[in-house]
């Protein structure tokens, strides 16, 4: 096997284990990197939705990556909302702005879960521990600005990770079950099929809510209904592990990134 096909083997070793996390960087990631004036809310926690997980039903977490922002952002919300479901918004720091800021308090106002997806969305596995900590810390920060909590799940960008990443970042790395919607020829019915066929009890689904991917918020209205059809609760990453009784800080999880199932 040469190179080249070695290469391409493990890229689609990753992908069917359940990482699917583009390699290269998914177009149009970084559009919004204005510098950020985000009005606070002074620590002052907004207050969620509630709704309720039957851990005896069947759970899946939709996870949305590279947001926030003020045109797929919204349309995943609306389908979320349609359909009274509730997502996860691994969010890049520098995506933050005072416009986008208002689509993460809607998400959280909704129920959905906020989480980090670093501040420049770099490839952190080459990174300094000093470097990774202003990524972490910075994000975080600028969440807890605009919901008044702190984030407490992080992606690694690209699922690129090293030793120094685990000893600096303090919160469990999550994974999912990727369906190729980071590459703009995946076509709607491929996002929806991908995601269908992946369905199972605990798994997570990892898409994408970046500026132009249109595609995965269409594909939503078709994926968001027939899961609940088959029966399953879609529910945030926090509650995902609540419902299966599982701590995403126990030695069960140190030191990888985190998929329930396969
Ligand atoms: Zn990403």
């Amino acid at each position: 096997m040469n190179i080249k096909a070695l290469v391409e083997f493990l890229l689609g070793a990753v992908i069917l284990t359940g990482c699917g996390e583009p390699k290269t960087a998914p177009e149009n990631e970084k559009t919004e990197t204005a510098p950020v004036s985000v009005q606070t809310v002074q620590n002052e926690a907004l207050t969620p939705k509630k709704h309720t997980v039957d851990p005896t039903k069947p759970v899946m977490a939709l996870t949305f990556d590279d947001g926030p922002n003020t045109t797929v952002t919204p349309r995943v919300l609306d389908a979320l909302e349609k359909y009274d479901a509730v997502g996860t918004f691994f969010l890049i720091g520098d995506n933050i702005n005072d416009e986008s800021a208002e689509q993460v308090r809607r998400a959280y106002g909704m129920g959905c879960e906020i989480a980090s997806h670093s501040l420049t969305h770099s490839y952190m596995d080459k990174m300094s521990a000093d470097d990774i900590i202003a990524e972490m810390s910075e994000t975080s920060k600028r969440i807890k600005d605009i919901i008044g909590v702190e984030p407490v799940f992080f992606r690694p960008p690209y699922i690129a990770v090293s030793t120094t990443m685990y000893e600096n970042i303090d919160m469990p790395f999550i994974c999912g079950f990727g369906v190729n919607d980071w590459v703009s020829s995946t076509t709607k019915e491929q996002r929806i099929d991908g995601v269908m066929d992946a369905a199972q009890d605990g798994a997570i689904i990892l898409l994408h809510d970046f500026g132009n991917n249109y595609s995965t918020a269409m594909a939503l209205d078709t994926i968001i209904p027939g899961l609940q059809e088959q029966g399953y609760q879609l529910v945030t990453v926090s509650e995902l592990f609540e419902a299966k009784g599982k701590d995403p800080h126990s030695d069960e999880f140190r030191n990888k990134v985190i998929s329930l199932v396969q």
